[in-house]
C-alpha cells in the first residue's frame, strides 16, 4: 500500500493585517510545502479572533482581506484547501468533546492565558472582558482544528509551540480513555521563529500595534523602521560567532529586530558588514535602518501589486471559500463521528 500523504494544517486569525512574524513564522513554510507531495489545509481562524475582538466588527470582510494577502504572498488556492474556520462548525462540536477531558489546571498554564492574566493584574482598568471562557479554552479549540483534519504537521511560529503540544496531550488522553481514535501530529520544528515586535518587545503581533506589515508602502516602512528604539549603544557581544542566531539575542532588543530583518531579507554579506560595524561600536544605526527599510520595501512591492490585482475580487475569494468548505467538511465530520462513537454517544442521527 502506498504511504499516506502527510496532512498539513495551519491557521491565521483575521485580527489585522499580515506582518513579518506571520510571514516568516508561518507563510514561508506554506510556500515551501507547496512544492511537496502533501495534503495542505489552511484556515482563517475567525472563531479564534473572537477572544480578541469583543465588539461587532466586519470579521467576514477581514477574513477576505486576509485571504487576499495569503494569495498575494504566493499561496496558490488550487494547491491548498483554504477555508474559513466557522464554515466547519463541527470543529466546535469536537472542541466541546475534547473540553470534557481537559483539566482547567492544564489550560491555566497556557502562555496566552497567563500573559493576559498578567496584563490585567498590572492594569486592572482594562476594558472589555479579555479573560473569557473562550480565551481559557483557546488551546482546546486549536486542538480541535488540528485533530479534526488528522494533521501530521502544523507549521506555526514559536509562539504557538505550547498550543500544539497541548493538542498532542489532549489527543493522547482521549485515545487512552476511549481507544485509538485521534491522529496525533508531530511536534513543531525546534528552529521555529519568534520575531520580536518593532517596539523591541518579545513578539510582533497583530493585536500588539508593533508590526511591520506585508502591505506597508515605502513611506510607512521608513517611518516604522526609523521608530525602532535604538538608543542603547552597541555593547560587546562576548562571542566570536558571526551566526545570526548566536549574536542577535545578545543585542539590545530594538537593534536585534533590525538585525533579524536583515538576516531574513538581505544577502549574508550585508548582515556581516553591519555586524562588523556593531563590533566596531561605530555610529551606524541610521544606515542600518535605511538598509532594512529598503529591503523591506523591495520585499513588499510584488506582494502589494498582486494584492491589488483586480482579478482577485471578493466574489472570487468567496467562491474559493465555499468550494473548500465542502471539500474539508466530510473529513471533519468523519473525525467527529468517530469521537462520538468512541465515547459512546453514538453517531449523529441526522447526519446520514
Ligand atoms: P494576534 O496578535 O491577533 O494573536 P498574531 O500576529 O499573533 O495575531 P496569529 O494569527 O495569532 O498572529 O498567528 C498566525 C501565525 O503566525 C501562527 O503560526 C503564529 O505562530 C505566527 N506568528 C505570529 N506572530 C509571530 C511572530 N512574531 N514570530 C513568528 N511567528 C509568528
Ligand atoms: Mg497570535
Amino acid at each position: 500500500m502506498a504511504d499516506k500523504k502527510d496532512v498539513i494544517l495551519s491557521g491565521i486569525r483575521p485580527t489585522g493585517r499580515l506582518h513579518y512574524g506571520n510571514y516568516f513564522g508561518a507563510i514561508t513554510h506554506f510556500l515551501r510545502l507547496q512544492e511537496q507531495d502533501v495534503n495542505r489545509f489552511y484556515f482563517v481562524a475567525d472563531y479564534h479572533a473572537l477572544t480578541t475582538i469583543q465588539e461587532r466588527r466586519d470579521i467576514s470582510a477581514q477574513t477576505i482581506h486576509m485571504l487576499r494577502t495569503y494569495i498575494a504572498c504566493g499561496l496558490d488556492p488550487n494547491e491548498s484547501i483554504i477555508y474559513r474556520q466557522s464554515d466547519l462548525p463541527s470543529t466546535a462540536e469536537l472542541a466541546l468533546l475534547l473540553g470534557m477531558i481537559t483539566n482547567i489546571g492544564h489550560l491555566e498554564r497556557g502562555t496566552t492565558y497567563k500573559d493576559k492574566l498578567g496584563q490585567i493584574q498590572s492594569d486592572p482598568k482594562q476594558t472589555g472582558n479579555p479573560l473569557s471562557y473562550g480565551l481559557l479554552g483557546y488551546p482546546v479549540l486549536m486542538a480541535a482544528d488540528i485533530l479534526i483534519v488528522k494533521a501530521d504537521i502544523v507549521p506555526v511560529g514559536d509562539d504557538q509551540r505550547q498550543h500544539v503540544e497541548m493538542a498532542c496531550d489532549i489527543a493522547t488522553k482521549f485515545n487512552s480513555r476511549f481507544g485509538e481514535t485521534l491522529h496525533i501530529p508531530k511536534p513543531i520544528a525546534r528552529n521555529a521563529l519568534r520575531l520580536p515586535g518593532l517596539d523591541g518587545s518579545s513578539k510582533m503581533g497583530k493585536s500588539e500595534n508593533n508590526t511591520l506589515d506585508l502591505l506597508d508602502d515605502e513611506k510607512t516602512v521608513l517611518k516604522k523602521v526609523k521608530g525602532v528604539p535604538t538608543t542603547t549603544e552597541p555593547s560587546p557581544l562576548g562571542t566570536d560567532s558571526n551566526t545570526p542566531d548566536d549574536v542577535i539575542p545578545l543585542m539590545p532588543p530594538g537593534v536585534g529586530v533590525l538585525f533579524r530583518l536583515l538576516d531574513l531579507l538581505a544577502p549574508a554579506e550585508v548582515f556581516q558588514e553591519f555586524l562588523q560595524e556593531y563590533r566596531d561600536q561605530g555610529k551606524f544605526y541610521g544606515n542600518l535602518k535605511k538598509s532594512v527599510a529598503q529591503h523591506v520595501s523591495e520585499f513588499n512591492a510584488p506582494i502589494i501589486e498582486r494584492f491589488n490585482d483586480p482579478a482577485l475580487d471578493d466574489a472570487h475569494i468567496q467562491d474559493i471559500l465555499r468550494t473548500n468548505a465542502m471539500k474539508v467538511s466530510p473529513i471533519a465530520l468523519d473525525t467527529v463521528e468517530a469521537c462520538r462513537e468512541a465515547i459512546g454517544i453514538g453517531r449523529s442521527l441526522y447526519r446520514a
